[in-house]
């Protein structure tokens, strides 16, 4: 077992990644006792069942105090708010982090409510499934998986130092630990994780308005491909609409240049250039090997697995 890094633990927002550092870090040893806030009723009841926690409350000021290290795992959306809930009852000195999918608007919200005597290291584990609530969540989630943390523009050392520590505790929950600017993790994100989301949402919206192809027929004949984006297109509705509200800019830029590659793929279809077609697929086969043989086959959130392959 790992020692002891932050004797208390806030985390608000106990769905599938709350629960999932909780359980991680239990696991792991590195926390002491662990407060949660959470606004859903459900939610608080089913934490108190599973019993991983030592203080469950709707208050965020409540589980915050005293604690060394506050985890916001809320919608993207909702962390400016549920921070501003916290702002009088934070620790002095204590670190301020979240595991939220986009990290410019959160890192911002978060300066704006948390007082400058704390810490505030943005993250973001590259790690998920398409399920949500306490219940869903596991310890070994974040297991050979990414954390990008974006800190800010600071290099005094008490910062720097909370900077290692939050390393440290990432590492002992199993993962790898990466630092990068927020706008650079937002558009690297939109490539990799959004853009995938949304043409998942989209493709299984298409099928479902076909009136001639019946949700049977969709259902009965869906082999991998069309199977694989339902189960993505499966994925929190309240999540994704604020990771897509949140990242608009990254979004609409990444989404311009693939619709503009799409219209050239049509185009192809279109005028017979079957050389054209087997040059992009030969080589969007060997970005596949590639990634295989970098051992990153399921580095996306969400993206080509379920829970049970974790
Ligand atoms: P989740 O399972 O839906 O859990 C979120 C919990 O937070 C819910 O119980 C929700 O209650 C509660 N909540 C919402 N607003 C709140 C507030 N203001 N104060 C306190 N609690 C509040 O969500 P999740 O999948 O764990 O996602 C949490 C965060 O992790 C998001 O920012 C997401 O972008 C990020 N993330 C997710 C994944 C993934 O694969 N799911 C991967 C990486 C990062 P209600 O249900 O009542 O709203």
């Amino acid at each position: 077992m790992a020692p002891l890094i932050y004797p208390r633990m806030a985390v608000i927002g106990c769905g599938l990644i709350g629960s999932s550092v909780i359980r991680a870090a239990r696991e792991a040893g590195v926390v002491g006792e662990v407060a949660v806030a959470d606004a859903s009723p459900l939610a608080r009841e089913r934490i108190t069942a599973l019993s991983f926690a030592d203080q469950v409350t709707a208050d965020p000021a409540e589980a915050v105090a005293n604690a060394d290290l506050v985890v916001f795992a809320v919608p993207v959306m909702a962390m400016g708010e549920a921070a501003r809930q916290a702002t009088a009852a934070f620790k002095p000195g204590a670190t301020v982090t979240d595991v939220g999918s986009v990290k410019a608007a959160v890192a911002e919200a978060l300066a704006e409510a948390v007082p400058e005597t704390l810490f505030v290291i943005p993250g973001h584990p590259i790690a998920g499934t398409e399920q949500s609530g306490p219940d869903a969540g596991f310890a070994e989630l974040f297991q050979n998986r990414w954390i990008i943390l974006t800190p800010q523009p600071r290099q005094d050392a008490p910062y720097r130092k909370a900077v290692e520590r939050l390393t440290q505790f990432w590492t002992a929950l199993g993962s790898n630990v990466d630092e990068m600017d927020e706008r650079h993790h937002d558009l690297v994100l939109a490539v990799t994780s959004h853009l995938p989301h949304l043409i998942a949402y989209n493709i299984v919206g298409t099928a479902a308005d076909l009136e001639e192809v019946t949700q049977a027929e969709v259902m009965k004949y869906s082999a991998g491909g069309f199977r694989d984006f339902t189960r993505i297109a499966a994925s929190d509705p309240t999540m994704w609409r604020d990771v897509f509200l949140a990242n608009r800019e990254a979004v609409l830029e990444i989404l311009g240049r693939f619709t503009e590659d799409l219209q050239a793929l049509s185009r192809a279809i279109r005028w017979g250039e079957g050389d054209k077609l087997f040059e992009l697929f030969s080589r969007t086969r060997e970005i596949r090997r590639d990634i295989i043989s970098a051992g990153q086959e399921s580095a996306e959130p969400n993206f080509g697995r379920d829970r049970g392959k974790h």
